[in-house]
């Protein structure tokens, strides 16, 4: 199978468009044909990641390696626990950064591994609202050839998150840059625009352009749709806790491929790019407001590029709502309170939108089942949600570990000179 640019410029084989991240006219890599697919979808999360993901592997140099890819990376469950009789939350957090971005990161990581000599020198240069960056870190630290710088907006993560980010050391460098994460991203993007710095430090992307992250991120969304009908419940609805898109793209290229999945619906924070595009059909990005869901903290989604490409009328196939951080401190409350269920603020956005679907006029969404991806641990925002709750929130062991290291960050300028020093230093 073959790979274009959402910008039009010449087919590349998978392998190429992982190594690059980012297509040469700054598109977005995707696949010339969506392959039907039937099933049997296999027995197990890694079996259901094989199959999703074999027939755009197709003929390319990782086919081959594609089982030892995924088992060796996607090695952690993604359980759905069923809240209320209509409603279940997908757990994408048992990996070692306590978020979904550890799908991602580590499959690319593992590709990247493979495709690239281990004598050269790359660099992996990711821009982070806090999430991506802990992941791709965790996924590339210690690995030979490999070294990972890293930016993210000081002040505007956790203070677990800023932990952990500067928490590696060995071949990973954080610098907590003085902007927003758009101002992070804009950096990385200049990076990568330069051919010079390119070249010299073998820059490699890792951000959630990459189809190399984008990819393994169907396999959880197979897993709870194929689990969740073996017990003999309908084909389930999703909704998604949505920043670059990334998550959610990967739930509707699955069932575009054929994967049982109904309706896909985005949750966003006050961050209201796609939703507002969505009903009015006018794109407007902008400068991206703070929110208690920093993760969704993203004013211009790059993967916006790939829905727009994929389906002439998106709003035809999605739906996308938004909440403020009243309702993201009231669900996660509420939810303590009726169910039990601890829940991250992102996840919060996706169930209040869960909710209010549920309690809505159209029959269709008041008794379908509903299943919500629940994108990060509680822990890793315990600022956030602990004096909502009233209790500590226990820290899972991978997390314990990294809280348990010191962490360095080193402050940037958000500007392309600053960072040039910085590559040629460490
Ligand atoms: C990254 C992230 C999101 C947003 O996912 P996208 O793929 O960027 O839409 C949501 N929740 C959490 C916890 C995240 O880390």
């Amino acid at each position: 199978m073959d790979f274009v640019s959402t910008r039009g410029s010449a087919p590349v084989a998978l392998s190429a468009a992982i190594a690059r991240g980012q297509a040469p006219d700054g598109g977005l890599f995707m696949p010339t044909e969506i392959p039907k697919q039937a099933g049997p979808w296999g027995d197990s999360l890694q079996e259901r990641a094989i199959r999703s993901m074999e027939p755009f592997f197709d003929g390319d140099a990782l086919r081959p390696h594609l089982r030892d890819i995924v088992l060796e990376s996607l090695d952690f469950q993604a359980p759905t626990k069923w809240i209320n009789e209509h409603t279940g939350l997908l757990e994408l957090f048992w990996g070692p950064t306590a978020a979904f971005k550890d799908f991602g990161a580590r499959f690319l990581a593992s590709c990247l591994a493979r495709l690239f000599a281990p004598e050269g020198r790359r660099t992996v240069l990711v821009a982070t609202s806090g999430d991506t960056g802990a992941a791709v870190a965790a996924a590339f630290h210690r690995r030979p050839g490999f070294r990972v710088v890293v930016l993210y907006p000081d002040n505007r993560v956790s203070a677990r998150q800023a932990h952990q980010l500067g928490a590696f050391g060995g071949n990973v460098a954080t610098y907590r840059v003085d902007g927003t994460f758009d101002d992070c991203q804009r950096l990385a993007k200049a990076a990568f625009a330069d051919p010079a710095l390119t070249e010299s430090h073998g820059l490699v992307s890792a951000n959630s352009i990459s189809l190399g992250r984008l990819f393994p991120q169907m396999s959880y969304f197979v897993h709870a749709s194929v689990a969740a009908r073996e017990e003999g419940r309908p084909t389930p609805n999703f909704v998604i806790p949505t920043g670059n898109l990334g998550n959610a793209f990967a739930c509707l290229l699955a069932r575009e491929s054929g994967i049982p999945i109904g309706k896909v619906v985005l949750a966003s924070n006050n961050n209201r790019v796609i939703p507002e595009y969505l009903q009015t059909g006018r794109y407007e990005p902008r400068d991206s407001v703070e929110t208690l869901a920093n993760a969704m903290d993203v004013g211009a989604p790059s993967n916006l590029e790939r829905l727009r490409h994929l389906f002439v009328e998106p709003a035809d196939v999605v739906r996308g709502q938004w909440v403020d951080d009243d309702a993201i401190r009231s669900t996660i409350r509420a939810t303590f309170e009726h169910t039990g269920e601890i829940v991250c603020p992102h996840t919060a956005c996706a169930i209040a939108v869960c909710r209010r679907l549920q309690s809505g006029d159209d029959p269709d969404d008041r008794k379908g089942d509903w299943i919500v991806a629940a994108t990060a641990h509680p822990a890793k925002f315990a600022d956030v949600v602990e004096p909502l709750i009233g209790q500590e929130i226990e820290v899972p062991t991978s997390l314990r570990e990294l809280i348990e290291r010191p962490t360095l960050a080193l402050p940037l300028k958000p500007t392309l000179d600053s960072l040039s020093s910085v590559l040629r230093q460490s």
